[in-house]
């Protein structure tokens, strides 16, 4: 008889969290859940905590909180229900947990999922925008912590996969070549370029593939997502940037690859189902059900794969250059991303213009080096600040 993992779940209502919850719910004797964690979705965090009785519940503002625990009181449900960012922290880093799946969207995960690595915990990382921004903080408190980092991602985890156990004395040692990220190129990678000036936050987010949260789908829609991801390889893998391709898979089935010196190339393949990748993060190194039907290739029939365009997903690009570049150029890249994506969701930017924000911000902040988080969230708020100046800028000129 195994002890249940103690897992908290950062992002609880989202697209990952839900996904963590079917597969943890199929696992009772494996796992307890422990914290879970939403902004705003009272009602849905509550429902959460009536089917899984958390330890912790976690909700953005004191009055949410007020009246999740008066509602739990009621069905007599003795969760306790914290309020504020620092009391993710808390649940990130609590003794008692082991397992953090760090699910929140955004900057927002940042100082929750680096408590989670420096307080040693195994760190299931969904939010890669976090190792993006503070790359070498996250990878320091990771090592200092002695925490374990898989990733979530489902590109990242079947790299994981396909990889060596012992990686991290480097991929050259490994005899690792290349490391390919597959993306489905998303909603707009055939639509003529004169039309997506005129496209909306509901086109934009409705994937072809992939069920998912309302940024990280604005991102497919740009590849910007893809450019995070080249990003969250190099930190995750010790890939250097000549060293991470990208090939768009339409199908979305081989979720990426690695290929070594001798020529092979080893890939994983599975059905579009974060349930996988949370699966196989969730029990590691055993393997467990998620829930996800069997792959049916002949039914699928064939696979297709085509070089990325550069022209048409500007953001690809950039993210080479602020990899070479360093220091906190990939905190105002995201920053910047953040930014002009909710302008873009509130319908105050065209679809086009958001790469263009990026750009701006680049330019206007000059990248720092990196020694504590401190340096990423100022280098982070400046890019803010550039962003949305950028974006009003714009606004004006169209009016
Ligand atoms: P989502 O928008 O569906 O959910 C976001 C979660 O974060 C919600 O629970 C929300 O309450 C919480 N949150 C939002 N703002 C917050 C704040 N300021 N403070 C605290 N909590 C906050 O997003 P998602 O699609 O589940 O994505 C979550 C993360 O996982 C992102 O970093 C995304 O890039 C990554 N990811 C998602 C998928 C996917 O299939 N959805 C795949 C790969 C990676
Ligand atoms: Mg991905």
């Amino acid at each position: 008889m195994t002890v249940p993992q103690n897992i908290t779940i950062l992002g609880a209502t989202g697209s990952i969290g839900r996904s963590t919850l079917d597969v943890v719910a199929r696992h009772p004797d494996r796992f307890r859940v422990f914290a879970l964690t939403a902004q705003t979705n009272a009602a849905e965090l509550l429902a959460a905590c009536r089917a899984h009785r958390p330890r912790f519940a976690v909700i953005g503002d004191e009055h949410g909180a007020a009246g999740i625990t008066k509602a739990l009181r009621q069905g007599g449900i003795d969760t306790e229900v914290l309020a504020g960012p620092r009391a993710l922290e808390t649940v990130a880093s609590h003794p008692e947990t082991d397992t953090v799946m760090a699910a929140i969207v955004g900057a927002a995960g940042l100082a929750s999922s680096v408590a989670a690595a420096r307080a040693g915990k195994k760190v299931l990382l969904a939010n890669k925008e976090a190792l993006v921004m503070a790359g070498p903080v996250f990878m320091r408190a990771v090592g200092e912590g002695g925490a374990t980092l898989l990733p979530i991602d489902s590109e990242h985890n079947a790299v994981f996969q396909c990889l060596p156990g012992r990686f991290g004395e480097g991929l050259p040692e490994c005899g690792v070549r290349r490391v390919i990220l597959t993306g489905s190129g998303g909603p707009f990678r055939t639509r003529p370029l004169a039309e997506l000036a005129r496209v909306t936050p509901d086109e934009a987010c409705a994937h072809p593939i992939w069920s998912m949260g309302r940024k990280i789908s604005v991102d497919s829609a740009t590849m910007m997502n893809k450019a995070l991801e080249i990003i969250e390889a190099h930190w995750l893998f010790g890939a250097p940037p000549e060293a991470i391709d990208v090939l768009v898979h339409p199908q979305s089935v081989v979720h990426s690859m690695v290929e070594y010196a001798d020529g092979s190339v080893l890939a994983q393949l599975g059905n579009p189902d974060m349930r996988t990748p949370i699966a196989h993060a969730l029990a590691y190194p055993e393997r467990i059900g998620a829930g996800v039907a069997a792959l049916d290739l002949a039914r699928i029939g064939s696979l297709t794969f085509e070089p990325p365009d550069f022209e048409r997903f500007r953001a690809l690009r950039l993210a080479y250059d602020v990899l070479r570049e360093g220091g906190t150029a990939p905190a105002v890249f995201n920053a910047a991303n953040e930014v002009a994506v909710a302008a873009f969701l509130a319908g105050g930017l065209a679809f086009p213009a958001i790469t263009d924000i990026i750009e701006a911000a680049l330019e206007r902040v000059p990248a720092a080096p990196v020694t504590t988080l401190d340096d990423v969230l100022a280098a982070d708020a400046c890019a803010r600040a550039a962003a949305v100046a950028a974006v009003e800028h714009r606004s004006r000129r169209s009016a």
